[in-house]
């Protein structure tokens, strides 16, 4: 039972048997108390515990007359106040989401992401010179692939607060997709010019997603989701295309990003990675099992992984706050 209704219980008593003396109060309170701790019949607790203490100031007889209606009123208010800490469930209320209200809102939040993205652009040059480096672990052979960074997309390069705002939970792919349909999308603060800036390099952009593709009734495309992500990118004022944007579903590809960040291995040598949440990094950070995972993860074992990967964050590594939702969700 929670305190509150512990208290709620003790007020309740105390108001029920309207007496003036500190004693009775806090005879009142204890008896209460009582009643929680073991959980046995009013009746029995009353009697023995209104026949201690107070009994120096009225006679027992005296007290015993109040105990029958403070008895029933106790039982009547144990009932409201335990029927009132019941737990239901309790709908969203975005107007009182701190998270969003903060992404929404908090010019705190923009600073931090301005400050991700300028400090990767002035990581740029370093990375692009140094052809031993990737940020890829175990990436080799890379000396002569071209420099590429692979960015998340949701709370990386869009902002998606304001669906987050308004859709009626629980959340959907498809309310995303429809809420994209109407609204224009809103990069994420310092994302456009760090882009801009890689591509001025020569860096080429890709953009890894955990969007799945599904079907949509009167739509032959197999994967709509991934042409909306591709124009959410172009509206921000970022060029793109279809080679570039990697969803969940495609391919033999799940939500376990590490196979997307692997085929791009190939090709290219990975210098950065961009994201909100832990699976933009590493794999194995979630309950269920994807990709090479064999366990599920655990609130320690995501630990661990930042942990094991320290000299990444902030060399290579850019994390933008994803207070909202994403993995770590499934770990309160
Ligand atoms: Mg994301």
């Amino acid at each position: 039972m929670s305190s509150v209704c512990i208290f709620a219980l003790k007020l309740g008593a105390a108001c029920a048997l309207n007496v003036t003396s500190i004693c009775k109060i806090t005879r009142a309170f204890d008896a209460v108390g009582v009643i929680q701790a073991n959980k046995v019949s009013s009746d029995k607790v009353l009697d023995v515990d209104f026949s201690v203490g107070c009994a120096s100031k009225k006679t027992l007889q005296q007290i015993r007359k109040f105990m029958i209606p403070i008895r029933s009123l106790l039982v009547v208010v144990s009932m409201l106040a335990c029927a009132s800490c019941t737990k239901t469930p309790v709908a969203h209320s975005p107007e009182n989401d701190l998270a969003l209200l903060w992404v929404k809102h908090a010019a705190e939040y923009a600073a931090i992401s301005i400050q991700v993205y300028q400090a990767a652009e002035l990581a740029l040059p370093g990375f692009i010179n140094d052809t031993s480096w990737s940020a890829i672990p175990g990436q080799q052979h890379a000396e002569n692939l071209p420099p590429a960074v692979i960015l998340d997309v949701d709370e990386t390069v869009v902002a998606n607060v304001d669906f987050q705002l308004v859709y009626e939970r629980p959340f959907s792919s498809s309310k995303m997709y429809d809420f994209y349909q109407a609204n224009d999308a809103i990069p994420i603060p310092g994302v456009v010019e760090f882009i801009a800036a890689a591509k001025q390099a020569g860096v080429v952009v890709f953009y890894v997603t955990n969007r799945p593709c599904e079907l949509i009734a009167d739509n032959p495309d197999p994967c709509p989701q991934k042409r909306a992500v591709i124009e959410e990118i172009l509206q921000i004022g970022i060029e793109t295309d279809d080679t570039h944007v990697m969803l969940a579903g495609e391919r033999d590809w799940d939500r376990a990003k590490i196979g997307r960040r692997e085929f791009i291995a190939k090709t290219h040598r990975v210098i950065m990675l961009f994201g909100d949440d832990l699976g933009d990094f590493v794999p194995c950070v979630r309950k269920k099992l994807y990709g090479p995972c064999t366990q599920p993860a655990t609130p320690t074992s995501r630990r661990q992984l930042v942990a094991e990967h320290k000299s990444y964050w902030g060399h290579g590594w850019y994390i933008l706050p994803g207070p909202t939702h994403g993995s770590w969700t499934s770990f309160p």
